[in-house]
């Protein structure tokens, strides 16, 4: 008799093991194989049903499943693993019509032509193109961006990053990109052995949400040079760190009322808008 999952598919061991899909370090591969999990993950992302989902890297397709079991209206998956293309296409014909599998990098692909608004991002990430994916969806010409939310999985390192308030150790660049226009929380802690195979380091899943507009007003490509400029030495006072930025740099850290003294990590948000505001 054929063993099936909750879904009417057949477990995700089973479909590795006919496909042979065994995990490939180059390509990020640790996989998902318990879909009560997976379904936990695809509901941080909130109710689907009226929603297209941006999926990357769905490998055997543990998410992609759970996503279209909660109720995704349709779900977008872009795979750079040509070995794991046949399972997606038997979960695609399992869910007619609402699985479009994209076959290549996400780096390069653009795959709007096949979403349709409103749309939500859910990915357990490749970590090295991670965090790349994750500052160009948080970092469009224009905002608000194409998705309403993202739901992702990062290190959990990256997650604390992501999350991270002023004065911490663990705040910098991607804290203010994603704190300055999104709000950001983690929302799910996973153990390495809740993967196969198990990872070195523990993961998070952080779930971010976009605001209509930016907490404050400023132009995003300087406040991306000045928080960068800033963060590249981040144990240095803010007059030494910022000083490629121009002579009259103390000038300008005092006219928005920051002390040239401190550091990039004790700056709020706005403080980091205001300073950026003195350039335009
Ligand atoms: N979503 C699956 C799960 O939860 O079990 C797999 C997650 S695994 C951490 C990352 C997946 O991303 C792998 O299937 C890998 O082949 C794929 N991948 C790696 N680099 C990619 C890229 N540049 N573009 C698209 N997919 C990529």
């Amino acid at each position: 008799m054929i063993n099936l999952s909750a879904d009417g598919l057949p477990p995700l061991r089973d479909i590795i093991a006919k496909h042979d899909l065994r995990a490939q370090k180059s390509l990020g591969q640790n996989f998902l194989l318990d879909l009560n999990l997976t379904g936990k993950i695809a509901r941080q992302a909130g109710d689907l049903s009226a929603y297209d989902v941006l999926e990357i890297g769905p490998g055997p397709g543990g998410l992609t499943r759970a996503l279209l079991h909660e109720g995704a209206r349709h779900v977008v998956a872009i795979e750079r693993d040509e070995r794991c293309l046949p399972a997606l296409v038997e979960i695609a014909e399992h869910y007619e019509g609402r699985l479009t599998v994209l076959s290549g990098d996400a780096l390069a692909l653009n795959p709007m032509e096949h979403l349709k608004g409103p749309i939500r991002v859910v990915a357990n990430l490749p970590y090295n193109v991670g965090t790349e994916l994750l500052v160009r969806w948080l970092t469009p010409d224009a905002w608000p961006p194409f998705w309403d939310s993202l739901t992702l999985m990062f290190q959990r390192e990256v997650a604390q990053r992501i999350v991270a308030k002023p004065g911490s150790k663990a705040y910098g660049r991607l804290s203010i990109l994603a704190g300055w226009r999104a709000d950001a929380k983690i929302v799910m802690d996973l153990p390495p052995q809740a993967f196969t195979p198990a990872p070195k380091v523990s993961s998070a899943v952080v779930h971010i949400t976009r605001c209509a507009k930016p907490k404050f007003e400023c132009n995003p490509k300087t406040l991306e040079r000045v928080v960068a400029t800033a963060f590249g030495q981040r144990r240095k006072m803010l007059r030494a760190s910022l000083k490629s930025l121009g002579p009259d740099i103390e000038d300008r850290l005092l006219s928005v009322g920051i002390e040239p003294t401190e550091r990039a990590e004790q700056l709020t948000i706005q403080q980091f808008c205001a300073l950026s505001n003195t350039f335009d």
